[in-house]
């Protein structure tokens, strides 16, 4: 039995993994902007009498993670940890985008994660023991055109986890990051909210793209699994892709050169719906003009 702190619960990963984690006898210490907005997971916990305790936690705010860790070591004497889950999603072009929106993003997917990662690792040091698991994506290794501030936060957290794995081994502390692909989650919505008008027609495929991936229906059960099989030591590996699509993605990415995978950016709409449609995504019913 492991006490666990997840940001980000108030649906999708976040919200799946609490759930998962206290049914496998695990204490959760599920955090969210806004637990008075969402009251789901608190009625699962209250039905099936999980030991969930929610927390008001917004991870771009120093105050209120201090508060939340308080809160926890006023619960338990151990943090053994951390998924650092909150996340946003930012789809356009890097001229139509606003810089709040890369600050927003960076705040919230990378330096969010580190602030809380501090917040955590003097008590996990002391302890000599603790985990944690930074959700990082496929994107953060794959870079597409209309996803430069998603995918920069995703690098981040990746070249991030990678440095504090080696500086925390000494301690007994372990790192893992996880790499979805696409999960059916609220995510996307969020995102596609924001694109009004472009002057880049190809960001029609990147909305497309995603649409159709998401046609797959995975569910957020599936990273939820990976994150479970990481803290019952099942999984011991840094790098866990997870979901189908992730390693056919990575592997696709890997089998080109640089210098194709961006010229691959400009190909005639028809050749790419065909390309899409090798890797079963339907995207030709998704792309409509901007
Ligand atoms: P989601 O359902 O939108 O969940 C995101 C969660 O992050 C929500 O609970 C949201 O809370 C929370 N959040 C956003 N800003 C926050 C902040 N400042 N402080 C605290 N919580 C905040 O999307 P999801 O797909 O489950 O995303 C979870 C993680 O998985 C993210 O890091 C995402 O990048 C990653 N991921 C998702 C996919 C995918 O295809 N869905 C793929 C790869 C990686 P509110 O309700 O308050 O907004």
């Amino acid at each position: 039995m492991s006490n666990i702190i997840i940001t980000g619960c108030s649906s999708g990963i976040g919200f799946a993994t609490a759930v998962m984690l206290a049914k496998n006898k695990n204490v959760v210490f599920a955090t969210m902007r806004h637990p008075l907005q969402h009251t789901e997971l608190q009625d699962i916990a209250d039905n099936k009498n999980l030991p969930i305790i929610i927390l008001p936690l917004d991870v771009t705010d120093d105050n209120s993670i201090k508060n939340a860790i308080s809160q926890i070591l006023f619960y338990t004497d151990k943090i053994d940890v951390l998924v650092n889950n909150a996340g946003i999603g930012t789809l356009g072009s890097v001229e139509e985008l606003s810089i709040e929106d890369f600050i927003e993003q960076m705040d919230t997917n990378f330096i969010g994660t580190v602030r809380c990662t501090k917040a955590v690792l003097p008590h996990m040091r002391h302890k000599k023991s603790g985990c944690i698991i930074n959700i990082s994506s496929v994107g953060g290794r794959l870079f597409n055109y209309f996803n430069a501030p998603y995918s920069a936060s995703k690098a981040a957290v990746e070249a991030f986890s990678e440095c504090l794995a080696m500086e925390v081994l000494p301690f007994g502390i372990r790192v893992a990051v996880v790499e979805p692909g696409v999960i059916d989650t609220p995510l996307q919505d969020k995102c596609k909210s924001q694109i009004k008008e472009t002057g880049y027609p190809n960001l029609q495929r990147c909305v497309a793209f995603f649409s159709a991936a998401r046609d797959h229906h995975i569910p957020p059960d599936v990273v939820a699994e990976t994150i479970l099989k990481i803290v019952n030591g099942e999984s011991t590996r840094f790098r866990n892709p997870t979901g189908p699509d992730s390693l056919p993605f990575l592997s696709f990415r890997a089998s080109m050169s640089d210098e194709d995978w961006i010229a691959g950016a400009d190909i005639d709409e028809e050749t790419w719906i065909a390309m899409m449609e090798g890797m079963h995504l339907d995207v030709r019913k998704y792309l409509t003009r901007f």
